[in-house]
């Protein structure tokens, strides 16, 4: 058994603390094997992996309508294509990715050859939220195999249908001295982080985020937290409201406004707030049907469990106490766990709504006078995950990203950032640090080696003591010109 960590005593029962000891110790004998694979065989693993994500997709849409509601054309769009994507493109790049890549010398090492080796870290750990299950476990897996590593997996408490297609996908295709599944809550989570793994990829919250990180530096295991915060949007007065107001009403309300990424609030000119409102409520009811019918429609998602629709109950009641409007939905079914699209203007800014992570479908619409004022306003915060701007004006682009401070994001557009393979997606400071997808996802379960290659002849030696009139000349070169 490991050491109890501070904050993270484990409490789990000594037959599971035995049987996920079992696991972590076959992976830590069994990685020198996992470590030597070639580029075919873990190739191999990832086709493998793919054509058993194909093989559940049905299984996958059952599952998540079961854990959240969540309707079958948003699985396969922001869970099935968004995995089934990142294995086909890490399957097409990673020879490339794990061959040597050399360095050019620089002039102290000119009569070198150097390369960067991407080593596996060995035993890592994959924690993931509930807010998309599938993807935020399978994403970092596929990345963790083509670094080479083993892997535990612990998925969230909170969709245990999704969980269950996750473990048959598992257990299909590795056996758990590879990748196992290890179920279970908060405790388990713990106890899980008491163990000396050699990497741990967290997605989730940032107070959950620091504790991970807390539990990680007892054994000075390497982190890399995806977490999340106030995602902000800029609506530029030279931006078209109407195509604006059509990619709100989706990247708000799809996976009903549960999404990391999703635009926590928006900054409107002051002067057409109420036409944008009016452009967005048209866009709302178009993608998702008019209100009255929504309760009832297969296309919007649920609020994940009782204790999160309480806690967005708990932030518009302040919002309207403190003098914010609902000028769309506000309707709520607790029962079902249903809240309508929510659009709120003349919120204060001091209310809990724009303290917190939102993380649901009620929307914030701020106004501002002058560009100045909407970055300061967003720079008072802590680094946001994303920020959207919407802008026909590349000097208010230059000027948004060069005063700004967050992790990733869009000109134009929501979300697509987090689709691109070939960009790195992560936060920066409380909204996360390393980061994922493609060849980053490769390089957060890799250890980058510098080698460096000499044959007998070294100019270095030249230096080497004795310390005579010419090794001083040329030491006092070296200082001046290298
Ligand atoms: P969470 O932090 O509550 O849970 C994430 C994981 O941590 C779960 O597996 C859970 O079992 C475990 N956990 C919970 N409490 C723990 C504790 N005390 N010690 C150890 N482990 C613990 O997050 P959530 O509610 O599932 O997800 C929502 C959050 O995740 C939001 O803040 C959202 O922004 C963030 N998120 C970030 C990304 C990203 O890519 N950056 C993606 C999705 C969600």
């Amino acid at each position: 058994m490991s050491t109890p960590v501070a904050d993270t005593a484990p409490r789990v029962s000594p037959e599971l603390a035995a049987r996920i000891d079992a696991i972590f110790d076959s992976q830590m004998t069994h990685r020198y094997g996992v470590m030597r694979t070639t580029v075919r065989e873990r190739r191999a693993k990832l086709r493998k992996l793919l054509s058993s994500v194909y093989g559940h997709r049905d299984a996958l849409k059952d599952a998540l309508f079961k854990d959240y509601h969540k309707p079958a054309p948003e699985v396969d769009m922001t869970e099935t294509v968004v995995t089934t994507a990142e294995i086909k493109h890490t399957i097409r790049h990673l020879r490339r990715w794990m061959k040597p890549q050399r360095v050019r010398p620089t002039l102290a090492t000119l009569t070198t050859h150097s390369a960067i080796h991407y080593q596996p870290k060995g035993v890592v750990l994959i924690m993931g939220p509930w807010n998309y299950p599938f993807h935020l476990l399978l994403n970092p897996l596929a990345s963790a195999i083509a670094a080479g590593n083993c892997a535990i997996l612990k998925p969230s408490e909170f969709t245990p249908h999704t969980t269950s297609v996750i473990q048959s996908i598992i257990r299909e295709v590795f056996t758990p001295d590879e990748v196992a599944v290890v179920e279970g809550g908060v405790e388990v989570a713990q106890y899980l982080l008491s163990k000396p793994f050699h990497h741990v990829f967290f997605t989730g919250s940032p107070g959950v985020g620091r504790k991970v990180m807390a539990a990680a530096a007892e054994h000075l295991t390497s982190v890399t937290l995806e977490l999340g915060g106030k995602s902000p949007l800029i609506l530029d007065d030279s931006a078209s409201f109407q195509d604006a107001a059509d990619k709100i009403a989706w990247g708000k309300f799809s996976n009903n406004g549960q999404t990391c990424i999703a635009p926590d609030y928006l900054l409107v000119p002051e002067s057409r707030r109420d036409a944008f409102v009016e452009l967005l409520k048209a866009a709302i009811d178009y993608r998702f049907g008019p209100l009255e019918s929504l309760p009832d429609s297969p296309d919007y998602a649920r609020i994940i469990s009782d204790a999160h629709f309480q806690r967005l109950n708990g932030l518009l009641e302040d919002a309207l106490q403190d003098g914010a409007r609902i000028v769309y939905g506000g309707q709520q079914a607790p029962a079902r766990r249903y809240i309508a699209p929510t659009l709120l203007v003349d919120v204060s800014r001091e209310s809990r709504i724009m303290k917190e992570e939102i993380f649901g479908p009620l929307l914030p619409i701020l106004t501002y006078r002058s560009l100045d004022e909407a970055i300061a306003f967003i720079n008072g915060g802590d680094k946001p995950l994303a920020l959207y701007l919407f802008s026909g004006r590349r000097s208010v682009n230059r000027k948004v990203l060069s005063e700004t401070q967050f992790g990733g994001g869009c000109i134009n557009d929501i979300f697509l950032h987090y689709f691109h393979a070939n960009l790195p997606f992560g936060g920066d400071s409380t909204s996360g640090f390393g980061k994922s997808h493609g060849f980053f996802g490769f390089q957060a379960f890799s250890n980058a080696r510098g080698i460096l290659h000499h044959h007998r002849f070294n100019p270095v030696k030249l230096m080497y003591p004795p310390y005579t009139r010419f090794s001083r000349w040329l030491i006092d070169l070296g200082v001046r010109y290298l």
